[in-house]
């Protein structure tokens, strides 16, 4: 069976599209359904431009969101109830739409918060593949940082009491994307270099796993050519429309085929150390030139380049049941596995090899 892939209906791209939100959303709204929710990255509430743009009609409700800790379900649940009591103290049912404005994690919250407000229970029931039953709200993507592919993918990943796992869905995939290049341009030079690198480390994982196809090929060599560009040459003026684009190539790219070793044993330090997801990959990557050793040597070149200093010692203080719990959640991850090391990948990838790669990082 091949799978038959929904795709983001509608994509602006280009500088300065962000002016145009306001006359893609009034086509969504309507005399029941008036009411646009903007979840937006709390780091642009204070004096930052952006807030001043954001084209609020008056029944519009914003939600800044705090994004310190990645999504959890049940902060998405916290904020599902909160528009769900607006809408019920106007005596509407739902609202006309929800846009994510902010990076992968702020875009995560925005399409679970859609999904959470058509279907029922909390979010952490619907962690896993195609869960989730009822179609989302209209849902739009503005990004904030590049990398992640989260604009693009049918994810939105969450950490939830028992596993980190997406809650994976064709209804998951946004509506719009607006890929305004001018947005990622104040981002601190640090988290777009590892945003970038959550990208870059697609790409490695896909181009080199046992899932490539052509298609993920096409789209993943052209990412990886961009990543190159703009994280081993000079800068130029369109680098951030480069980097825009390779995030979401990078995304089309894995959708088709899978992740590999780097983003296993990073979500097992995110579960247990809490260690962002674009920054655990680059950590975790460091370590791993038996897999994948032209890609780490040149992610190595890439860190010189941009003056990037890697966090070391992470896993020093954990305790032997800490270790054993990495080990536990990376393993569940079988696809990503799979596509990296071949249908043996048991016989490779022992639980002693994991534990002894978590003590070395
Ligand atoms: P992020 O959204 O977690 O943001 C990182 C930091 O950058 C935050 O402090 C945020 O406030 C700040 N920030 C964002 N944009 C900024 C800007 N323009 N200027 C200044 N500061 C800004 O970072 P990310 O790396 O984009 O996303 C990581 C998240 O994405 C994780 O939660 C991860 O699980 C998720 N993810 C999702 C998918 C998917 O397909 N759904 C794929 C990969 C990762
Ligand atoms: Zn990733």
């Amino acid at each position: 069976m091949f799978r038959n892939f929904k795709t983001v209906k509608r994509i602006v791209f280009g500088r300065g599209c962000f002016n145009q939100l306001d006359d893609i959303l009034a086509a969504q709204r309507t005399a029941e359904c008036p009411d646009m929710v903007f979840v937006v990255d709390d780091v642009f509430k204070k004096g930052k431009p952006l807030q001043e743009r954001l084209p609020l009609h008056d029944e519009d409700l914003l939600l800044w969101v705090n994004v310190d800790d990645e999504p959890k379900t049940k902060y998405v649940d916290q904020l599902t109830a909160e528009v769900r009591k607006a809408m019920t103290e106007r005596r509407r049912h739902l609202p006309a739409g929800v846009i994510g404005i902010g990076g992968g994690s702020t875009m995560d919250l925005a399409k679970a918060i859609s999904l959470m407000l058509t279907n029922p229970g909390s979010s952490a029931d619907y962690q896993g593949w195609d869960l989730i039953q009822v179609p989302a709200v209209y849902h739009a993507a503005v990004p904030t940082l590049s990398g992640t592919g989260a604009e693009v993918s049918r994810t939105t990943v969450l950490t939830g009491p028992e596993k980190k796992l997406g809650i994976n869905s064709d209804h998951t995939v946004f509506d719009q994307m607006v890929l305004d290049p001018e947005l990622i341009a104040d981002a601190p030079r640090e988290q777009r270099f590892y945003t970038g690198m959550d990208c870059y480390i697609h790409c490695v994982e896909s181009l080199t796993g046992t899932y490539l196809n052509a298609f993920s090929q096409a789209y993943g060599e052209k990412s990886l050519a961009l990543c190159q560009e703009v994280f081993l040459q000079a800068d130029t003026p369109d680098s951030d429309d480069k980097l825009m684009m390779a995030s979401y190539f990078g995304g089309m790219s894995i959708a088709y085929s899978q992740v590999g070793v780097a983003h296993a044993m990073s979500y097992g330090l995110a579960f247990v150390l809490g260690v962002h997801h674009g920054i655990g990959n680059s950590i975790v990557f460091d370590y791993l030139d038996e897999f994948y050793p032209q890609g780490v040597a040149e992610f190595r070149r890439m860190l010189e380049r941009q003056g990037i200093d890697l966090p070391r010692g992470v896993t020093a203080a954990s305790s032997d049941a800490q270790i054993d719990t990495m080990v536990n959640v990376a393993l569940m991850l079988h696809p990503l596995w799979e596509n990296a090391l071949g249908k043996d990948w048991q016989q490779i990838m022992t639980r002693e090899k994991l534990r002894d790669l978590y003590r070395r990082m």
